[in-house]
C-alpha cells in the first residue's frame, strides 16, 4: 500500500516560490488500480517525480507499507526506487539498442548474470506479449507495442507499484484500451497497485478503482467509482 500524506512541492526561481502541490493525500490501496485525473497545470507530472523520487517533495510523506520513501538517501533510495516502477509518456526507449536491450537496462544496472537476464527478459516479455519481438528495434514497432515494452522494462526489478505518467496519451482508443486491459491484468495477476496519471477522463473511467482530480495542486474530488 501507498499513502501519500500532506506533500508540497515548491519551485523558487527568481519570481519568488510557486507552490506547486499545497498538500496531497492520497491512499492507493494494495492492488488497485488509481487514477490521478486533472487538466493541463494542475501539477501532474510534479506529482508523479515525487512518487518515482525524481523529485524530492519540500514536504510531506510518501509512505510505502509504512516506511516514508521521501527521506531516503543514497543507497536506501536507489533501492526503494526499486518498489515503483514507472512508465512513461512515449515509452522512453533507447532507439539504438533492441526491444530485448531495453528490458534488460535496469537488469544490466543492477549486475543480474547473463543467463538469469535472457531468462527474465524473455519472461517479461511474454507477459506483455511481444516476445517475437525481441530482438526488433523501438522504431520497428507500433505505438501500442512501443508501451508494451515500457510496461515490461518498468516490471523488470519487481516492483509492488507501477506507475504510469500519461503512458496512454497519444495512443488511438483501441490501443489504449489494450494497454489499460494489461496493465488490470497485471495488477490481477501480479498483486500491483497501480497510479495512472492522465489529462483523460474517459481513458480511466472503465479500468480504475478510485478516481482523485488534482486542481492547482489540491486535490478537488476523490472517491471510489461505483
Ligand atoms: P501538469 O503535469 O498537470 O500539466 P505540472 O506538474 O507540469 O502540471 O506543472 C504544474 C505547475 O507547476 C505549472 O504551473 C508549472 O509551470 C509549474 N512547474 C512545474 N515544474 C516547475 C519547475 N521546475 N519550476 C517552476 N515551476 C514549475
Ligand atoms: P512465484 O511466487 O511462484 O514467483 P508469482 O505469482 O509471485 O509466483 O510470480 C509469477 C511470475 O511473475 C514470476 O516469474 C515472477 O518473477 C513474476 N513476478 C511476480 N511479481 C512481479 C512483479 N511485481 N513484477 C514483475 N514480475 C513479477
Amino acid at each position: 500500500m501507498i499513502e501519500i500524506r500532506d506533500l508540497h512541492q515548491a519551485y523558487t526561481g527568481r519570481g519568488g516560490t510557486v507552490e506547486v502541490l499545497k498538500g496531497i493525500d492520497l491512499t492507493v490501496p494494495e492492488g488497485s488500480i488509481t487514477a490521478v485525473v486533472g487538466p493541463s497545470g494542475a501539477g501532474k507530472t510534479t506529482l508523479s517525480h515525487c512518487i518515482s523520487l525524481l523529485e524530492k517533495s519540500t514536504r510531506g510523506e510518501i509512505l510505502v507499507d509504512g516506511s516514508d520513501l521521501s527521506r531516503l538517501r543514497g543507497r536506501q533510495l536507489r533501492s526503494a526506487r526499486r518498489a515503483i516502477g514507472t512508465i512513461f509518456q512515449h515509452s522512453a526507449l533507447l532507439r539504438r539498442i533492441t526491444v530485448a536491450e531495453n528490458v534488460a537496462l535496469p537488469l544490466r544496472n543492477l549486475g543480474v548474470v547473463h543467463h538469469e537476464m535472457q531468462d527474465r527478459v524473455a519472461e517479461l516479455l511474454d507477459r506483455v506479449g511481444l516476445l517475437h519481438k525481441a530482438d526488433s528495434y523501438p522504431g520497428q514497432l507500433s505505438g501500442g507495442q512501443r508501451q508494451r515494452v515500457g510496461i515490461a522494462r518498468a516490471l523488470a526489478l519487481r516492483p509492488r507499484i507501477l506507475l504510469s505518467d500519461e503512458s496512454t496519451s497519444g495512443l488511438d482508443p483501441d490501443t489504449t484500451a489494450q494497454i489499460l486491459a494489461l496493465l488490470a491484468d497485471l495488477r490481477t495477476d501480479l498483486g500491483l497497485s497501480i497510479i495512472l496519471i492522465t489529462h483523460e477522463m474517459d481513458v480511466v473511467r472503465n479500468v480504475a478503482d478510485q478516481v482523485a482530480s488534482l486542481s492547482h495542486g489540491r486535490l478537488a474530488e476523490y472517491g471510489s467509482l461505483p
